[in-house]
């Protein structure tokens, strides 16, 4: 029988190999929380929560208390029926990272229940992704540094996280820029720039011939205006990452022509969300990357079965889990960075 018997919770801690600093945050360590639903016939789905208090005002503690209330709500739905399972958690909707470990660890269960990966359920697009890597706010040196390690052992995109002071942010693309020549660089100021700013940033790497190829959430998650004055003057594309939680933001971000690209983050808006985006931003013929928070290879299994299955993205950030310590490498899928692949 495919009706959940029993649903649970563990909190993890894990430490980055290297404190991750972006703008107004330092991170020493990720925790999370991991969600077990069982079926009656024994079958188990995993899935994670990698709470964000900056981006969502979601904490570990608060979230752990919800196991009881969700157990009440789910348990005896069958996972076949995997939608009723999905409106239910669309009720949580202010917890969206227990949303998204929820919803995912339901359709890793109905995937071990029917013997097909959750990547085919969801669309088997593609059978292999590229991942980019992030170098985090440090000195310049340590910047370019870290840039060309990355660089050197393979990946072709670089992400940069800026945002914290504008004339120091340009020196390091330049130095970066004249370290990796030929890589892919996508630039995230989350949220750090005002609007004028972020369009002196951009038309000086411009006028520099240093092409970026997404500027991500240059300014604040609220300012819809300023990301479309940001935009409009910007010669090249701008995204929404923080400005971008649920497929209600979407809509209107594509109804105001504000950006580009769509950064979904299972953490932000579940798998229901995400579905509804996916198609939301075809239709409007943007682009979509996909994201992450600070998943273990548990969470960053959810979003690597989503982006196969969906096929729906241009670029893939998801390296948290190449950032974090952990004993063992739980990912359904073969990891191999840059690429990760369908098993
Ligand atoms: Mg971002």
């Amino acid at each position: 029988m495919s009706k959940i018997k029993n649903i649970t919770f563990t909190i993890k801690k894990y430490d980055y190999f290297k404190p991750f600093h972006i703008t107004g945050s330092l991170s020493n360590f990720a925790t999370n929380i991991e969600v077990c639903i069982e079926t009656e016939s024994g079958a188990k789905g995993h899935g994670e929560a990698s709470p964000s208090f900056r981006v969502n005002g979601e904490k570990v503690e608060t979230l752990i208390h919800l196991e009881p209330i969700i157990k009440d709500a789910l348990i005896g739905l069958n996972v076949k029926n995997y939608r009723k399972i999905f409106d239910v958690m669309d009720k949580f909707f202010a917890f969206p990272s227990i949303k998204a470990a929820i919803q995912y660890a339901t359709l890793d269960a109905l995937s071990e229940e029917i013997g097909m990966p959750v990547y085919q359920i969801l669309g088997g697009a593609k059978d292999e992704i590229e991942t980019d890597k992030t170098v985090g706010i440090d000195t310049i040196e340590n910047m370019v540094k870290d840039a060309k390690e990355i660089f050197d052992s393979g990946f072709t995109t670089i992400k940069i996280k800026v945002g914290e002071d504008l004339k120091k942010d340009i020196e390091v693309l330049d130095e970066i820029y004249k370290n990796t020549r030929g890589a892919k660089y996508i630039v995230d100021a989350n949220m750090g720039y005002t609007p004028k700013q972020a369009i002196e940033f951009v038309k000086t790497l411009y006028s520099k011939n240093i092409e970026i190829h997404l500027f991500e959430q240059p300014v604040a998650s609220t300012d819809f205006e300023g990301l479309k004055i940001v935009r409009f003057n910007s010669p090249f594309p701008v995204g929404a990452d923080e400005s971008a939680k649920t497929k209600y933001d979407v809509l209107r971000l594509i109804k105001m022509e504000a950006v580009d690209f769509i950064n979904i983050k299972l953490m932000k808006s579940g798998i229901s969300d995400a579905l509804a985006i996916v198609e939301m931003v075809k239709s409007a013929n943007l682009q979509l990357m996909i994201g992450c928070m600070g998943e273990s290879s548990v969470g960053i299994n959810q979003s690597v079965n989503f982006a196969l299955g969906t096929g729906a993205f241009v670029f893939h950030d998801l390296d948290s889990a190449l950032m974090l310590k952990e004993d063992n490498f739980r990912g359904k899928y073969l990891s191999n960075p840059p690429i990760y692949k369908a098993l």
